[in-house]
């Protein structure tokens, strides 16, 4: 028969010359007594030997690396497919390790967070807001009718510096009237410069005035503005100043506060990786604990908790990314929630119109793969869980999740008792799961 696979003389173990016949497409539990070689039938046999041929198939560049097993002892097998074994092992050493990057639902969640994670100021905490200079204009022209709006370019806050170069290369693009350190100049040559003195070693605040104009609720007046507001921008890295009624408010076209004056670096999914220089705490490089001293070096060895780390109390993300926010809570906060919660966050997050349509695909990928551990009776576990803390039997069910999420066809899955430390209730599910796996 075509759909089973045969094995003919087994004698690995305490297999004395037995030959079986396994259906395959369908899920095959083997029972017996203890000793009798079941595990040796699954995994000495079975296990090795698929990984075995389709090792052999790959290019010998490749085998070089893998180390390829012995064959085990049996006459012969036929119609044997690739085979995977998700077996009780812990699910690796590694201190960075956690559920959420060995089930892959962390990735997902920082590709969420740098599509739609709202910034704010790590230092007041403000919303960080990003303008266009239509934006501006629109707002400037609906708010401020018939006021007088001046616009200007900062060109410098707070530096040092003479500013000679800078203030000459604005007279000759037309450019007369600045407000230095808070007082209008109208320069008409370049020799005025000179007078203004301005010292090397002090700090100087200058805007150069673009424009000064009455507000009409027109297309023009809105031209005018947006090409004043889009030249600020041009000038200075993306910053604007409008002035209406003594009132000064600063624009940026870039993420950044304008309270406390720091800037926000465009958000993409490496910027919350603890992995990531970019995103990791830089007082313990990501691990969450302090590190570094030969006592902490100790204690690692010994597998002692260490210390936390003081600077992100191990939270593991530098400040300004866990001040990005999506449904109100940072990317550690998510991590957190029991996986159950987090799919309930996930699930009822409102979202305006834009967001929803840009984090539509990853939001469905993200909650089906937190399913999968929900399906295989790990919903309590936590994302931020470290991955040496799981036991072998919900280290085997999220290697058991994440096939699930690979869904490969044509492969020769072998577990090893999968229900082991489950709870009675979860066992429909694991079935469920594993018939999905078929
Ligand atoms: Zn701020
Ligand atoms: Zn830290």
């Amino acid at each position: 028969m075509k759909n089973n696979i045969k094995v003919i003389g087994a004698r690995e173990h305490n297999l004395k010359n037995i030959s079986v016949s396994i259906p395959k497409d369908s899920l095959v539990v083997i029972t017996g007594p203890s000793g009798s070689g079941k595990s040796s039938l699954a995994l000495d046999i079975l296990f090795v030997e698929g990984k075995r041929r389709y090792m052999e198939s790959l290019s010998s560049y490749a085998r070089q690396f893998l180390g390829i097993a012995k064959k085990p002892d049996f006459d012969r097998i036929e119609g044997l497919c690739p085979a995977i074994a998700i077996e009780q092992k812990t699910v690796g050493h590694n201190p960075r390790s956690t559920v959420g990057t060995i089930t892959e639902v962390y990735d997902y969640l920082r590709v969420l967070f740098a599509r739609i994670g709202v910034p704010h100021c790590f230092l007041c905490n403000e919303k960080i807001k990003v303008y266009s200079s239509s934006q501006i204009s629109q707002y400037v022209v609906m708010v401020y009718a018939h006021k007088n709006v001046t616009i200007a370019a900062p060109i410098a806050h707070q530096k040092k510096g003479e500013f000679k170069n800078e203030l000459a290369d604005f007279l000759a693009k037309g450019f007369y009237r600045f407000i230095i350190d808070g007082k209008l100049h109208k320069i008409s040559h370049v020799g005025e410069i000179e007078k203004l003195d301005l010292k090397k070693t002090y700090k100087h605040t200058i805007d150069v005035l673009l424009d000064s104009i009455t507000i009409d609720q027109d297309d023009d007046c809105l031209a005018r503005i947006q090409e004043s507001v889009q030249k600020s921008f041009d000038f200075t890295d993306g910053l604007c100043k409008i002035t209406v009624d003594d009132q000064t408010t600063l624009y940026s076209s870039k993420r950044m506060c304008l309270t406390c004056q720091v800037g926000f670096p465009e958000l993409e999914p490496r910027f919350f990786s603890f992995n990531s220089p970019i995103g990791a705490c830089s007082a313990c490089d990501g691990l969450g604990v302090e590190y570094g001293k030969e006592e902490d070096m100790y204690a690692m060895y010994m597998g002692h908790e260490l210390k936390l780390c003081r600077q992100c109390q191990g939270k593991r993300l530098n400040k300004q990314a866990l001040s990005v926010t999506v449904g109100g809570k940072n990317i550690f906060e998510i991590g957190e929630m029991s996986i159950d919660d987090t799919l309930d966050f996930l699930r009822n997050l409102k979202l305006d119109n834009f967001d929803s349509e840009i984090a539509l695909g990853i939001l469905k990928e993200t909650c089906q793969r937190l399913e999968f551990l929900v399906n295989v009776g790990l919903a309590y576990l936590s994302l931020n869980r470290t991955a040496r803390t799981l036991s072998g039997g919900e280290g085997q069910r999220i290697r058991l999740a994440k096939q699930v999420g690979c869904a490969l066809s044509g492969v020769l899955y072998i577990l090893d008792e999968p229900s082991i430390g489950l709870h009675q209730r979860d066992n429909d599910r694991l079935i469920q799961t594993l018939k999905t796996l078929k």
